[in-house]
This record gives C-alpha cells, sequence and structure tokens, in this order.
C-alpha cells in the first residue's frame, strides 16, 4: 500500500508561511497534480514527502507508516527533480543503474532493465555519455528514466517535463500516463502547466498561498470551481469576471453592472436568493460568449460590444470585447466569425453557463 496522508502539515520559513495547515489524502497508485502560481507552496509540500525538508508540525503517513523522522532513503520513494540532480562524472547508464547496483541487484537483469526504461524514453542511443554532454531535455528524460528504474512505490515529480520542447512534452504526456497505467504507482505531480494536470491526472489539487483551495477530478475542478481563484487559475483563456448587483424586477432577477445587464438563469435564482448576497462577481467562461450566431432562448444574455483586439489561433480566434465603458470581457469564437478591431456587435452569452461567487467570501454560490 502506498497511499500518501498528510495531517495538518505546516512549514514556516521564518514569518513565511509556505504550506499552511494542510490535509490531503493520495490514494495508493493515485495520479495527483499539484498546481497553483509561483510560490504557493508545491515544491515544499513535494519535498516534505521527500524528506528533504523537514515539516514544522504535523503528520506525514507512506500507507499506514508514519514517515516524519524516515530518512528520504528509507521512504520507497523517488524523485524527479525539475533540474534533474544527476551524477556529473558517471555515464547515463550508470546513472540510471546506480540505485540498483548499491542495492546489489545481478548485473544481467539491471542490463536488461535499462534498456528497456531506455527504450521508452527514446534516450538509448545516450547511455554511454555524461550529462555535460546532453541537452537540458534529454537531461530530464534520464532523470525520469533513473526514477523509473528504481521501481519506487511513489514517484515525485517537479515539473519534469518543463525543459521539452513543445512536441517532445505532447509525447512524454503521453509517456508517463502510460508508465502510471503499467507501473500501477502513485504519482505526485507538481506542474505549471494545466493542460498535463487536465490530462494527466485522476485528481488535482489547486494551492494558493500555502493553503489548498480544492482538491477534485479535473473535471469538476473545471465545472464546479469552489472558488473565484480556482475558477480563474483553471481553464484557457481564463474566465471572464464581472463585477455586479443582483436586482429583482417583474419576476425577473437581474445581474446589474456598470453600463450593462445580464439575466439571471432560472437555474440559477434559487441559490442566489437563499445565498442573500447582493454584490457579487459573475464569471462566464470565454466559450461561453458568442458573436453572431444563435442566441440561448430564455437563457440569453444579450450585450451591444465594440471589438477591441482579435487573435486567430488556428483552431478558435479570441476576441477582445469593450461591453461598457472600461469593461472587456474574451470571448472563444470559431474561426470563421468575421470580426476585426472596431467592429459594433451583438454578443450572445450562455447565461445557463455562469458563475457567480460571493464577493465577501470569494466561494461558487451555483
Ligand atoms: P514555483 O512554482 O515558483 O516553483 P512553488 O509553488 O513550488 O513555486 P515553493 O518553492 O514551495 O513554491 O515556495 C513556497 C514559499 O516558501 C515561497 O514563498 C518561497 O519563497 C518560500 N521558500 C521556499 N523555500 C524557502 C527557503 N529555503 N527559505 C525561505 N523561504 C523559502
Amino acid at each position: 500500500m502506498a497511499s500518501v496522508t498528510l495531517e495538518n502539515v505546516v512549514k514556516q520559513y521564518g514569518d513565511v508561511v509556505a504550506v499552511n495547515n494542510v490535509n490531503l489524502h493520495f490514494a495508493d497508485q493515485e495520479f495527483v497534480a499539484l498546481v497553483g502560481p509561483s510560490g504557493c507552496g508545491k515544491t515544499t509540500l513535494l519535498r516534505m514527502i521527500a524528506g528533504l525538508e523537514e515539516i514544522t508540525s504535523g503528520t506525514i503517513k507512506i500507507g499506514d507508516r508514519i514517515v516524519n523522522d524516515l530518512p528520504p532513503k528509507d521512504r520507497d520513494i523517488a524523485m524527479v527533480f525539475q533540474n534533474y540532480a544527476l551524477y556529473p562524472h558517471m555515464t547515463i547508464e550508470d546513472n540510471m543503474t546506480f540505485s540498483l547496483r548499491i542495492k546489489g541487484k545481478k548485473k544481467s537483469e539491471i542490463a536488461g532493465k535499462v534498456l528497456q526504461v531506455a527504450q521508452i524514453l527514446g534516450i538509448e542511443h545516450l547511455l554511454k555519455r555524461k550529462p555535460g554532454e546532453l541537452s537540458g531535455g534529454q537531461r530530464q528524460r534520464v532523470a525520469l528514466g533513473r526514477a523509473i528504474m528504481r521501481e519506487p512505490q511513489v514517484f515525485l515529480m517537479d515539473e519534469p517535463l518543463s525543459n521539452l520542447d513543445a512536441k517532445l512534452r505532447v509525447q512524454m504526456r503521453v509517456e508517463i500516463t502510460r508508465l502510471h497505467q503499467r507501473l500501477k504507482r502513485t504519482i505526485i505531480y507538481v506542474t505549471h502547466d494545466q493542460i498535463e494536470a487536465m490530462t494527466m491526472a485522476d485528481r488535482i489539487v489547486v494551492m494558493k498561498d500555502g493553503v489548498i483551495q480544492q482538491a477534485d477530478t479535473p473535471l469538476n475542478i473545471y465545472k464546479n470551481p469552489a472558488n473565484k481563484f480556482v475558477a480563474g487559475f483553471i481553464g484557457s483563456p481564463p474566465m471572464n469576471f464581472l463585477d455586479g448587483t443582483l436586482s429583482e424586477e417583474n419576476g425577473q432577477l437581474w445581474f446589474v453592472g456598470a453600463g450593462f445587464r445580464l439575466p439571471v438563469s432560472g437555474a440559477h435564482r434559487n441559490a442566489l436568493v437563499s445565498a442573500g448576497e447582493k454584490s457579487v462577481t459573475l464569471g462566464i467562461r470565454p466559450d461561453a460568449v458568442l458573436v453572431g450566431g444563435e442566441a440561448f432562448g430564455a437563457d440569453n444574455g444579450r450585450l451591444d460590444a465594440g471589438v477591441d483586439i482579435v487573435e486567430l489561433h488556428g483552431s478558435d480566434q479570441l476576441a477582445y470585447l469593450e461591453i461598457a465603458d472600461g469593461i472587456q470581457i474574451t470571448a472563444k469564437l470559431l474561426p470563421t466569425v468575421q470580426i476585426k478591431h472596431g467592429d459594433k456587435v451583438t454578443v450572445n452569452m450562455d447565461m445557463l453557463k455562469a458563475y457567480y461567487f460571493s464577493n465577501s467570501t470569494e466561494k461558487a454560490l451555483v
């Protein structure tokens, strides 16, 4: 069993609380992505699980064992760092086989295995070289290979694909997912890349300022963000946020902003009325904002807008639209929509896909 459990874990560096009372359970064989802005405590959390960083307070368990005082080598984990941490004087082959050799594994067994792992990662032609003779991306793959060789119960990966070019990154994303399926080990994976988190992980943990904001499946994190921070952090281009107040008029609830108003969908009405907050933030993803095309029936929010900038991205285009003085929203449109800077357009918003956040707590209200 290689579950990992964190109970009330705190890490303080002087006055800085890098990890603030974290409670998390990583199930055996689960693939969990840790995401959050720079400095939110992801690496510190990973290093504490690895035993490379002491915890200020709390408990860390691997399986049923409390590992607080256990040195890294006895934790049955392998960590893949952003900066590879390869031994510069050893060949790639020796780097990869080092841990098995000191464990006294048979030479023939090691030789077969290193070839197999090198083939998976496409580095078999590099085995006789030294780390200094490799590119950053190649070194990163070697670091991954070295971790795989050890067959630990838990893999801790800190941005293992950050130095690869876009094409190799996509390839390695698939390889790591495949490895996870094949090796059936627990993987805790720190990344800045939302696509990696969304596509590879069983569960995503979003952190901010050392605090867990939400831990859920990728789909739930995207569809049901717990608060405004998660809603704005996950999703590209990011969710649009508009400030306004809720106001009832002739049986219809409206979201009224500075110079525009939008009807609240009947599906959201009861939750918003019972929340009892007047001043709220409305969130809407760019793909729920259309220019031209069909309106969204009873849930349509219609606005007039001026087109500021249009960016063609191949399979879609992003339009930056001014809906009132100084208030811009982004729309993600099909590339076939004819639109250019300076146009006056009608915007249709799918209000059934709107989110509402409390202005006092930033929590999602619907
Ligand atoms: P990034 O995405 O930029 O790698 P991160 O989310 O991994 O960031 P951490 O490296 O865990 O963030 O850092 C969390 C906080 O702890 C930051 O405010 C950082 O400045 C601080 N910190 C990290 N290591 C130390 C240290 N050795 N001494 C003092 N402060 C530290």
